[in-house]
């Protein structure tokens, strides 16, 4: 049986139903090759974890809907035993001895980790393509990038190498891979899913989203891994979404900003949602205030890899200086030593209040065009990027261009707002181009009951 066409609420039922075993999922997904670079390590204990998760199931310990379905975690989410690279020469031997909140929560309920998955070094890229192992590719054309930087995360959903994935999105790196390979993917309000665990970028826009097959699945992974967190002092109670309540969509106002395909809209319009179009006046200042602020919070975050507590040492070095010095300068990619030089500069005396503080105002003042759009609007139908997948190789030589594909990415992690990916049809060579849709803080429900509407209607499921 072909495991890998399922949903994984489709498996979690046939496992309920006893149709197949989560050992035998685990054994399916396993053993299929890799053939995109989509993983960095397997989790090894697995078949012996799926037993005693099927033990659990077979005495009725489990309830979760996802009870025995295997899930692959993004590389930069911490895993007991299991090494976790960040796609990193620096974390290349790093084997956390916790987990995160998400991964205990996802082994409360019974979810099986197959391994960890491909990304950009440190989640910093737009391709996947600056990772220390390679890029991963899109199982949809191989040639093309999967997205970054939860490409791997993306590529095994897409590739049918697993049926659900985490991710993470700190300017977009859930939805960018998502919709280059044709998939859904959820970047939770900021706060609804605890960061303990995750491995810092930007700490005031990192959020671990979800990769799934549709908007059924991306809810019952949102219930399962949501909600306050003791261990992260941002995280929020959040309630358990439910989808499909005869709940009608009727009259739901839409802004749709400039460059959505009439495809998209027509979805929307479909569902008998008014739309109306308008132009974000701010959109400009989206990139260079995401970047100034992500690379500021990212020079300090990785101010720790030092090559004394833990990560990549040097043995070149005679001296405490040096042993900084040269464990950093190996250890570390150029993409991630570029941002790491940016972020000092933009905080440095004379040029903080220039670049920093002023970058900081800009937030604000999209945060505030947003609460104005929610005045008139319940939801924001956004583009993801203005192409589809680019070639492999094409991208790293062109950095502003890279940076700029983030643009209608960066506004929900500058505003901290929930979106989800949709798609919007496909480009000339039949890759898949995508739409987001915004909603207000901890408006998950909504966001993915209105997804979960336009894939019922159109594809009956
Ligand atoms: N392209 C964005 C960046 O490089 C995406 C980052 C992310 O969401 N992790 O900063």
């Amino acid at each position: 049986m072909d495991y890998g066409s399922f949903t994984a609420l489709e498996l979690g039922k046939m496992i309920k139903a006893g149709e197949v075993t989560s050992p035998e999922l685990c054994e399916f997904f396993l053993s299929k090759n890799d053939e995109y670079n989509a993983f960095i390590s397997k989790n090894k204990n697995a078949l012996s974890e799926a037993e005693e998760i099927q033990k659990k199931i077979d005495g009725g310990e489990l309830a979760s809907p996802l009870a025995g379905v295997p899930i692959a975690v993004k590389d930069n989410i911490c895993t007991d035993g299991i090494k976790t690279t960040c796609a990193s020469k620096m974390l290349s031997d790093f084997v956390p001895p916790y987990d995160a909140t998400v991964i205990k929560k996802l082994k409360n309920a019974g979810l099986l980790i197959l391994g960890k998955t491909n990304m950009d070094e440190f989640a910093m890229g737009s391709t996947g393509e600056t990772s220390y192992y390679g890029a991963a590719l899109n199982p949809l054309d191989i040639k093309r990038a999967a997205g970054g930087s939860s490409s791997g995360s993306a590529a095994a959903v897409a590739g049918s190498l697993a049926p659900l994935a985490l991710g993470s999105d700190t300017g977009g790196s859930v939805r960018m891979p998502a919709s280059y390979c044709g998939v859904t993917g959820l970047k939770p309000t900021y706060g609804a899913v605890s960061r303990y665990g995750l491995i810092a970028y930007a700490s005031s826009f990192d959020t671990i989203g979800t990769i799934c097959k549709n908007a059924a699945d991306t809810a019952a992974l949102y219930n399962i891994i949501s909600s306050r967190d003791i261990k992260d002092s941002t995280s929020l109670e959040c309630k358990k979404l439910m989808l499909n309540s005869g709940r009608t969509h009727k009259g739901v106002k839409i802004g749709v900003m400039e460059n959505v395909s009439d495809k998209a809209v027509k979805r929307f319009e479909n569902l008998g949602a008014k739309v109306e179009r308008f132009s974000f006046k701010l959109l400009e200042y989206a990139v260079p205030a995401y970047y100034i602020i992500a690379c500021a919070q990212a020079s300090s975050n990785l101010a720790r890899y030092d090559g004394v507590r833990y990560g990549y040492r040097s043995e070149a070095s005679a001296t405490i200086g040096g042993l900084f010095k040269n464990s950093r300068t190996e250890g570390f990619g150029s993409e991630v030593k570029k941002r790491i030089m940016l972020g000092n500069f933009v905080l440095s005396a004379g040029y903080y209040d220039e670049y920093y503080v002023k970058a900081l105002k800009v937030k604000n003042m999209i945060n505030k065009e947003f609460v104005k759009l929610f005045e008139k609007y319940d939801y924001i139908l956004a583009p993801v990027t203005d192409s589809a997948a680019p070639r492999l190789g094409e991208s790293l030589d062109k950095p502003l261009k890279m940076y700029s594909s983030d643009v209608y990415n960066v506004l929900a992690n500058l505003t901290g707002l929930p979106a989800v990916t949709v798609s919007a049809g496909n480009d000339k060579n039949g890759m898949p181009v995508g739409a987001q849709l915004i909603g207000k803080a901890l408006s998950e429900n909504g966001l993915l009951d209105i997804i979960n509407a336009i894939e019922r209607e159109e594809y009956g499921i």
